[in-house]
């Protein structure tokens, strides 16, 4: 199985916790599990470690895609 949680650093204490890739997405809040602030991951955020992020969560759901067809062509074999 793939490992489809991403670090997420908070851009307001800076502790890092894990969120699944398939939720995190443009727009997406969180609330910070450690200081409870409001985390949004817009698209067009300064902070290097929310863009990281999503771009992560984007490449982790291009191989989640990947394995899901390649295991259905499997299935039909
Ligand atoms: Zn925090």
């Amino acid at each position: 199985m793939i490992d489809d949680k991403v670090k997420i650093r908070c851009p307001y204490c800076t502790r890092i916790f894990r969120d699944r890739a398939s939720r995190l997405r443009p727009d997406y809040q969180i609330n910070c599990s450690d200081c409870n602030r409001l985390i949004t991951f817009s698209s067009d955020t300064e902070d290097p470690h929310l863009r990281r992020a999503l771009k992560t969560a984007r490449e982790i759901r291009m191989v989640c895609e990947m394995e899901f067809q390649r295991a259905r062509a499997a299935a039909m074999n």
